[in-house]
């Protein structure tokens, strides 16, 4: 056994892949669904199969095994892969088998100087020259646990102490990794100086970008980003992910909120589910996945508490916000903090439990947006709240539900005391139709339930396997079959002795029935593998029957339009051959 089949039978691919995705179990078998990560969607089309070791998108058609999944998530080579999986499940790797292709000793490379760079930030940060920066901290609030927990740190003024450090990696690394700028007359300095250092990390908790507050005043910009590189992708990477989403899943909420100290405030709280992006834009993947973390499966759960500064920029950002998630089905509450302070600042005011009564008070974003119309504009006058409606109308659109949105807009109308011709005016539009995946797998799976579930039990049992092969080879029911090319890949496969998988019979078969194989595995027909060769069997009977049946029907209408015809000889010939048929014993 290679390395890669003994890693794959040490991983539970639903551990891996619930990793990255909210997965839902459906009934007592072994399919788990949940949204894609691969592209939008709001109603779960996103299956993996835990015994089969497998996944697969109706939307998108993605699909594979446990390594495929990581690979396409974090964009990783097949070797990559492996060592990432290896890494964060504890099994060792034979030397031999580490990456060797360039792109991924590169990336290795990037992801070692970051860890560089944020032990020489904390060590900063600790050491006599900390000092002022950790008080500054810890006026903000901020205990020495939570810097140790967020591994914040202090980048050196000189200048040259990354560039020192981190000298062997090269200036090709030094300069891709965005620790180090160039200078114009040759040589690097470091990037970030006399900051307060805070590490960003990718979702499998490595430390991949930083961010850098100021702490000399007049020092600018205030906050300094890490540039996007091989690593980091700034539109795609929210704060506190790594940590946040295993609360976000047991409570169905994702606060999101401004700032590094935001975050840092909330969660130290006690309050874990809590994200930023580090820009006023939120990009789609960043609004994915925060998606993948909260169920959208029962209505009035899954939400996401908008928490922003209580300035215009707050405002501002909150209003962008409301309209990304929106547009991807997400059910958003804004909270506000009265008094004018932001989230850490009201924490440190209020305590924990200030700020959790405050977000159980949370609005609704669309009294919210109403409520910041009305500031807006002269609602006092018919004109004015026509203009005030206008402004939240492109938001509300955003609505898919037909339903809830012109609740919502009727509910606003009120509200804000607006006519109700101009709401039908402003959403006559036709309501966004969605295509059902549901709907589309069904009709690729109009094939009969039997062989359905016959296909089942190959996929699931090796006692099974044997019992269908035993009864198939050679029969003629075998080319009877809609799925006969399945049932002969798995012989083929039996023959070589080759070990069976899904992978190994998708890749033996046409496209068409490789979908309906997907399809079968992700269906609702779930069989156990205790009772799959039993089952087999009934099936293979049911299926028998069935055949003999309609080929004594055909042969009766045959027989019909021939003693029609007048042709007896033939008609007697066929009467005969229909005795043999309904004669002919069944296998058992
Ligand atoms: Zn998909």
């Amino acid at each position: 056994m290679n390395f890669a089949e003994h890693l794959k039978n040490q991983l539970n691919i639903v551990d891996v892949i619930g990793h990255y995705v909210r997965l839902k179990r459906q009934g007592a078998g072994q399919r788990y669904v949940g949204l894609c990560p691969f592209h939008s969607e709001k109603t779960p089309s996103f299956g993996v199969h835990s015994a089969l070791g497998y996944y697969k998108c109706f939307g998108c058609q993605e699909g594979g095994d446990v390594f495929k999944f990581v690979q396409q998530i974090e964009s990783l080579t097949f070797p990559e892969a492996l060592k990432v999986l290896a890494e964060r499940y504890g099994i060792p790797m034979p030397e031999r088998e580490r990456p060797h292709d360039p792109e991924a000793q590169r990336r290795a490379a990037l992801e070692e100087m970051y860890e560089i760079a944020t032990e020489t930030f904390q060590n900063n940060l600790r050491s006599g020259s900390g000092t002022e920066a950790r008080r500054y901290l810890e006026s903000r609030g901020v205990s020495s646990a939570s810097m140790d927990e967020f591994r914040l740190g202090l980048s050196e003024a000189s200048g040259q102490q990354l560039v020192q450090r981190l000298q062997k990696f090269g200036p090709v690394l030094l300069e891709e990794s965005g620790l180090v700028s160039k200078r114009q007359e040759g040589g690097f300095y470091d990037r970030f100086r006399a900051r307060l250092m805070f590490p960003i990390h990718n979702e499998g908790g490595k430390v991949i970008a930083f961010g850098g507050r100021a702490l000399r005043p007049g020092d600018e910009p205030k906050y300094l980003n890490s540039p996007d590189t091989k690593l980091y992708k700034k539109s795609s990477v929210l704060y506190n992910l790594h940590r946040a989403k295993i609360d976000a899943r047991k409570h169905n909420r994702m606060i999101l909120v401004e700032g590094y100290m935001d975050v840092i405030g909330v969660y130290s709280a006690g309050i874990h589910e809590v994200v930023a992006s580090s820009g006023t834009a939120l990009g789609i993947d960043q609004v994915r996945a925060i998606k993948r973390q909260i169920s959208l499966q029962q209505a009035g759960t899954g939400q996401i508490v908008l928490n922003f500064d209580p300035d215009p920029a707050g405002a501002r950002s909150t209003e962008k916000y409301i309209s990304s998630l929106l547009a991807e089905g997400l059910r958003v509450k804004v909270m506000e903090i009265p008094g004018g302070l932001d989230p850490d600042e009201y924490i440190q005011q209020n305590g924990a439990e200030g700020y959790r009564n405050g977000l159980a008070n949370a609005t609704s974003y669309f009294q919210w947006l109403a409520d910041r119309a009305r500031t807006k504009f002269d609602v006092r006058t018919a004109e004015g709240r026509v203009d005030a409606f206008k402004f939240i109308a492109p938001v509300i659109e955003q609505v898919h539900d037909r339903i809830e949105r012109s609740a919502i807009a009727n509910e606003i109308a009120e509200y804000l005391k607006v006519d109700r011709s101009v709401i039908s005016e402003t959403f006559r539009r036709q309501g966004v139709r969605q295509t059902n995946p549901q709907r589309a797998r069904d009709k690729n799976l109009d094939i009969p339930p039997n062989e359905k579930i016959l296909v089942s039990c190959l996929l699931v049992s090796a006692d099974a396997r044997a019992v269908i092969e035993q009864y198939l080879s050679g029969s003629p029911l075998l080319p009877l079959l809609e799925l006969r090319q399945i049932f002969e890949a798995a012989f083929a496969l039996s023959a070589e002795g080759a070990s069976f998988s899904l992978e190994a019979l998708t890749g033996r078969v046409d496209g068409r029935l490789e979908r309906i194989l997907i399809d079968v595995t992700f269906s609702d027909c779930t069989v156990q593998e205790e009772s799959a060769a039993e089952q087999a069997i009934s099936c293979l009977k049911a299926l028998e029957s069935k055949s003999v049946t309609a080929a004594q029907q055909q042969l009766k209408i045959r027989i019909r339009d021939l003693e029609r015809e007048g042709n007896f000889a033939e008609a007697l010939r066929l009467a005969d051959e229909l005795n043999r048929v309904y004669e002919r014993p069944t296998k058992t």
